[in-house]
């Protein structure tokens, strides 16, 4: 079609954490054509292949169109108002029976702030449990204890924007060429443009170390121990920035548990405890580049080059991460390390300068974190803090006692809760679990249970519509109004843009007609039409303030994103740093005033081994991820013919001389087979990458090849956030 006969609205990319923005052109009342918005500052028109092809999958055929309820073992088509009721009795009558902990939401960093927000407020404040998590739980959790711990305050300091100015850009096991594509391409830019490097450090070869400038490959989950060698060179060789560190920053060592509650469970006792400089000095002399490069295969050299880079004060550099860092049993603490550098070295918060953790979805930061739709959060706070608590009481009119404040069943333990029994009923919203989740073998049969109602919201089958008890027909982003947030603190609105077919109807305005039946209609008190602006306005009133203010709608509706804190009409680029942010009051040119002293805190954080290692029964390392083409458990980009070509199955990498000595051809069948299951899928060599030798990689977006039935759900005992990256296989020509 052509341009000037559509009508063109803006909104943000469906797809992934960079949320570039859109421009989706509809032409009798169908959407028929998307392009980069060349206004939006993020993507300046530019899209990825998923970006331009996303509004092919909503004209798939076999969309969810209308809510199916599973009687004597049949899908049975029912009006969406009786599926409400039946969803909505269910709850009522499983609380009544087992109480309120036994039902549970689990929802999604793909869910829009809205959805988010009611999810939490019926959960939370309505019913009275914190028996809500989501799935940015497996993605980003431990970014956020990360800054957390070593700044109080969560989320980047810094913005895109840095990427114009950075001389260096490290990424941390983060293959942004096919993760965040548009981001990268940004970075290309700046190599050509203007002789930035982009150094790749990873556990595999990957499309992003073939364009980078040096790629650097170390042992899975020795990152631990390279981030500390870079921090003993940086000390040794004198460049510390030391009137920062002086002024800015404390030095702790302790504390394995963050405030969740868990701690009896868990059974963690240390506290966090005060140390010196010298302290941390003597701690890092077992991080030599000389010893650490003996088990982390990282060459000494490789070691100094990495150092020396974040130590030259005249250069300025960006680290960026993303699931590699943050999918690992200590992924709190490989966080923290990274940020142990930039606070060393003082390069942090100014433009071009500065730790970098990217989401992988489209509003884990905009729903999952600032929405909070975490066991352990609330809008604004968390259910640990009376203050948050109060707070979030008033503003729903709820009592505060009602709001419990120790949280309950973070995603991996809330599915162990389905299995154990102790959770009856269980409702799901945009997410795929039984594809996603690590050890599905596991919790698919916990689903299936009888004991749990299952509730699915999706917009298209799944494995885990599959096993639902009911299935609510959901639409898609355009055929709803809503608000994300991408991994820069950008809040992103968009319109409704299409009708959707049959009765699929919006997640949030699926909540809030069962929290109606259930009786709390008084707390939702939204129309249908404008539920989106009436529950951001709400909303909004949590994040007032120069340290998290948020944009008014009318500024959200004209603008391609608006990044916050948002003060006095502007919004702040870079926290902490007194140039940029308003929010800084201690006379001095940083102040991280999320911790109460107003200092950022350096950690030392000791190496880990792996839960798992390879040994002689299972002698390779199995690490799963994305590919550029496919979103997250396919569910989408698989009904999109274009992607679904260019991709149509998952595959098990090989390095050649691996493959060699197996006697493993191209494309045969290999099963991989872990102490928890197998998965069936062709071999893959010299292909698009190259995984180190004694690794295997294999991509989970295939629900035909689960490789989620072969990983670990061990998790980080701070984040709760699994490792999906590292266990141990073995592989066998089938
Ligand atoms: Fe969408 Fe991410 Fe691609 Fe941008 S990079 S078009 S947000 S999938």
């Amino acid at each position: 079609p052509k341009d000037a006969n559509l009508d063109w609205k803006k909104g943000p990319c469906r797809f992934c954490g960079v949320g570039c923005g859109i421009l989706v052109g509809t032409e009798n009342g169908k959407a028929v054509a998307v392009k980069g918005d060349p206004n939006c500052s993020v993507n300046k028109g530019l899209l990825c292949v998923k970006g331009y092809h996303q509004i092919m999958c909503i004209q798939s055929k076999d969309r969810l169109t209308h809510a199916l309820v599973k009687k004597n073992g049949r899908y049975v088509q029912t009006p969406l108002d009786e599926a409400l009721d039946i969803v909505a009795n269910k709850m009522k009558e499983t609380i009544a029976k087992h109480g309120k902990d036994s039902v549970a939401m689990y929802t999604s960093g793909q869910s829009t702030i809205p959805e988010g927000y009611v999810a939490s407020k019926l959960m939370k404040g309505a019913i009275g449990t914190n028996n809500l998590d989501c799935n940015a739980r497996l993605c980003m959790a431990s970014a956020v204890t990360g800054f957390l711990t070593s700044f109080g305050a969560d989320e980047p300091m810094g913005c895109y924007e840095d990427i114009d100015y950075a001389d260096y850009f490290i990424t941390w096991g983060n293959n942004m060429a096919e993760m965040h594509p548009v981001l990268f391409s940004r970075m290309l830019e700046q190599k050509s443009r203007r002789g930035a490097k982009i150094i790749d450090f990873a556990t595999r070869t990957t499309r992003s170390s073939t364009a980078s400038d040096r790629s650097i490959l170390f042992e899975p989950q020795t990152d631990l121990a390279v981030a500390n060698a870079i921090c003993y060179e940086i000390i040794k060789n004198g460049w510390v920035n030391k009137s920062f560190v002086e002024k800015h920053c404390n030095f702790s060592k302790g504390l394995t548990n963050i405030g969740y509650g868990l701690e009896d469970k868990f059974n963690f006792t240390d506290k966090p405890e005060k140390i010196d400089f010298e302290a941390y000095k003597e701690f890092l002399k077992d991080y030599s580049p000389e010893k650490v490069s003996k088990y982390s295969k990282v060459s000494v050299k490789d070691i100094k080059y990495l150092a020396s880079i974040y130590g030259n004060p005249n250069k300025k550099v960006v680290s960026y991460w993303c699931m590699g860092m943050n999918q690992h049993t200590r992924g709190t603490w490989i966080n923290n390390l990274v940020y142990n550098i930039h606070l060393l070295t003082g390069k942090i918060s100014q433009p071009g300068n500065g730790p970098f953790s990217l989401t992988g979805q489209p509003s884990a930061c905009g729903t999952a974190r600032e929405v909070g739709t975490f066991t352990h959060k609330l809008p604004h706070g968390v259910v640990m803090n009376k203050k948050d608590r109060e707070m979030a009481a008033k503003i729903w009119k709820v009592p505060v006692e009602r709001i419990p404040s120790k949280p309950t069943y973070h995603a991996t333990e809330m599915f162990r809760a389905v299995d154990r029994g102790d959770i009856k009923f269980i409702w799901t919203q945009v997410t795929n679990p039984l594809v996603s989740l690590p050890k599905t073998g596991r919790y698919r049969p916990a689903m299936e249970k009888k004991s749990c109602f299952v509730v699915v919201s999706d917009v298209f089958p799944t494995p885990t519509s599959d096993v639902a008890d009911v299935i609510l027909p959901a639409s898609w982003h355009i055929e709803k109004g809503g608000l994300y947030g991408n991994s820069e603190r950008r809040t992103q609105h968009w319109d409704k843009m299409v009708e959707g077919p049959g009765e699929t109807t919006p997640d949030a305005w699926m909540t809030i007609e069962v929290a109606k039946r259930m009786g709390y209609g008084d707390l939702f008190p939204y129309s249908k039409e404008n539920h989106v602006e009436e529950i951001y306005n709400e909303y909004k009133q949590f994040h007032e303030g120069a340290k998290h203010g948020m944009a008014p709608l009318e500024v959200l509706k004209k603008e391609s994103g608006v990044i916050w804190p948002y003060v006095n009409g502007k919004s702040t680029q870079w926290r902490f740093n007194a140039k940029y942010d308003p929010a800084c009051s201690n006379g001095e040119d940083f102040h991280f005033y999320g911790k109460p002293d107003g200092k950022a805190v350096i950690w030392q954080r000791p190496f880990e081994e792996a839960p798992e290692k390879p040994d002689k029964e299972y002698p390779f390392w199995l690490n799963t991820g994305r590919v550029v083409e496919h979103w997250h458990t396919g569910s989408m980009t698989r009904r999109i013919p274009i992607l679904h070509q260019a991709m149509p199955n998952a595959y098990v990498e090989f390095h050649p001389d691996d493959a060699k000595s197996l006697g493993i051809r191209n494309g045969e069948n290999i099963k991989v087979t872990s102490r928890r299951g197998s998965c069936i899928l062709p071999a893959s060599i010299n292909e698009r990458g190259l995984p180190t030798k004694g690794q295997v990689f294999v991509p989970f977006f295939d629900e035909n090849m689960l490789i989620n039935d072969v990983t670990l759900d061990a998790f980080c005992p701070i984040s709760k956030e699994p490792d999906y990256k590292k266990c141990a296989v073995k592989v066998e020509r089938v």
